[in-house]
């Protein structure tokens, strides 16, 4: 009663967030390692007196970091659900927002309700946005300066056993917090909450389909490959999505083709419609592209079978697209070997080299930037990983001075950073540059020789894609088998 009624006081004067529904653990998936984290003020809250006795330093201030969408803000609340505790939220960026001078108000309201709350959570999402370093000159922001002074004041004015309050604040970005917020006695612990790889994802899909009616044909591994770089948000999205189209079509049951179509419309955007918005001359260009690089995937012997094909573009893929099949078994051992790498690369450059063909030179187009972008990325992890064919190459001086982002996932478009050395020579660059140079040419005369080859195999998928606009990977096999160079086909036997 005293949560309620200080709840409908807290509606009137501010805008405190009081959550209704109670979250635990079981709800927020994935991210065991943060769980285990928090265990420790769920135990502050639960067993205070085992607590006091360990000599544990009573939880004050917990920073959760991660990017967006991953489940900061679940996870909070779950701590708050664990530990059976009120909890209230709120957000850095709206203190600022208001008026000039309420920032540092609206702080002092919120612990001062947290106190009369106790025992209680706080939690302050974007804590970015009031608590990044003061920049030096001329930069400062006297609101925000204010603000966070007052929230110092009062992390500084609390021990957290005798008030009963720990707060918890999310962020994307801890590089950019000032450092003042992270000092010891103030938000002094800090917890990654990851974007969910391949059991969060498993996990993920779970936890939204478990009080959906499902069809027995629901396979979640395989839909945790499907998802492959989507947030938790995204996924929760994908499973809402899902359940809508089943019920638009009158159905009752999630089956695994509502889930694909879900997660192709998360990935890709709806599909637009083609005769409005597409000129013949594109469409054409879009079906030489997707039929030389369906056809390089299907007669590469360790690339994934084909999926689908489509030249229909989709609002956030602006070009048509070959679509291979999850590969279960290489997904869960993790690693890429040389000859999937290259096969890869191979795919990679399959659409230029397709419409220098078709076209000639002079008449290519720049359609090809983001795949192009993608042969390098394949290219260079190769170089990383020593699997280079140059005979010298193969050395200490060139292994582990790029180093790329671990999400890495061949067969899908990323953008990552590339974080160099420093103390990296500018000949080690200019070794690394030549012998990438070579990697990429030979790669793209081979995949050029392949396609000109099956020539008249390419002249048969470009007509099956004008016509058909999307095809199965069936069908490509099919006038694969029928029309391409033995040779070719034998390798693939
Ligand atoms: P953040 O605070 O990190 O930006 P949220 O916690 O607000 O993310 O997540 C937004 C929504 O996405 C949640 O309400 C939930 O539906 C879904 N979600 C995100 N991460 C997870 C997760 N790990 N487990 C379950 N649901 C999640």
């Amino acid at each position: 009663r005293r949560v309620r009624q200080a709840r409908r006081s807290l509606k009137r004067e501010s805008k405190v967030q009081l959550s209704d529904e109670i979250i635990f653990f079981d709800d927020v998936a994935g991210n065991e390692q943060a769980k285990l984290e928090l265990q420790e003020v769920v135990d502050f809250f639960r067993q205070p007196e085992r607590f006091k006795n360990s000599g544990a330093k009573a939880p004050k201030g917990v920073l959760l970091m991660g990017p967006p969408g991953n489940g900061k803000t679940l996870m909070a609340r779950a701590v708050a659900g664990e530990s059976g505790v009120a909890f209230i939220s709120s957000s850095a960026s709206e203190f600022i927002e208001m008026y000039m001078g309420l920032g540092a108000a609206r702080v002092r309201d919120l612990f001062t309700t947290a106190r009369s709350l106790a025992p209680c959570i706080i939690f302050i999402d974007e804590l970015d946005a009031v608590g990044r370093a003061r920049s030096g000159a001329g930069g400062g922001n006297d609101e925000r300066d204010t603000t966070v002074n007052q929230l110092l004041t009062e992390l500084d004015g609390f021990e957290a056993e005798s008030s009963g309050v720990v707060v918890m604040a999310a962020t994307n970005r801890k590089d950019v917090l000032d450092a003042a917020l992270t000092r010891a006695g103030r938000f002094d612990r800090s917890i990654e909450v990851r974007r969910p790889d391949f059991n969060g994802r498993l996990e993920g899909i779970k936890v939204h389909l478990r009080d959906k009616p499902l069809s027995d044909d629901i396979d979640y591994p395989l839909l945790a490959i499907m998802t492959s770089g989507l947030s938790g948000a995204q996924l929760a999205g994908v499973c809402n999505a899902a359940c809508f189209i089943a019920s638009r079509e009158g159905r009752m049951d999630v089956t695994m083709v509502d889930m694909k179509a879900a997660i192709e419309q998360s990935k890709y955007g709806k599909a637009v419609d083609l005769q409005r918005f597409i000129s013949p001359a594109r469409r054409k260009r879009f079906a030489v592209m997707e039929a030389s690089i369906s056809l390089v995937a299907t007669l590469l012997p360790a690339i994934e079978p084909v999926d689908f094909v489509t030249i229909l573009p989709s609002l956030k893929s602006p070009i048509g697209r070959t679509v291979l099949k999850p590969n279960i078994g290489r997904y869960t051992t993790g690693m890429w070997t040389k000859r999937y790498l290259q096969e890869q690369l191979l795919v990679s450059l399959a659409g230029r080299a397709g419409e220098e063909l078709v076209f000639g030179r002079d008449e290519m187009s720049s359609l090809h930037q983001s795949r192009n972008m993608l042969a390098r990325q394949i290219a260079t992890k190769m170089l990383n990983a020593g699997m280079s064919d140059h005979p010298d190459f193969n050395n200490l001086r060139t292994l582990g001075t790029t180093w790329y982002d671990p999400s890495f996932e061949p067969g899908r478009f990323q953008t990552y950073t590339i974080i160099t050395d420093k103390n990296q020579s500018r000949s080690e660059w200019i070794d690394m540059d030549m012998e990438m140079e070579l990697k990429i040419r030979s790669s793209y005369e081979e995949v050029k020789a392949l396609i000109d080859r099956n020539r008249t195999c390419l002249d048969l998928l470009i007509e099956l894609l004008l016509r058909r606009e999307r095809v199965t990977g069936e069908d490509i096999r099919e006038v694969v088998e029928g029309a391409a160079h033995p040779e070719d086909l034998a390798k693939r036997a």
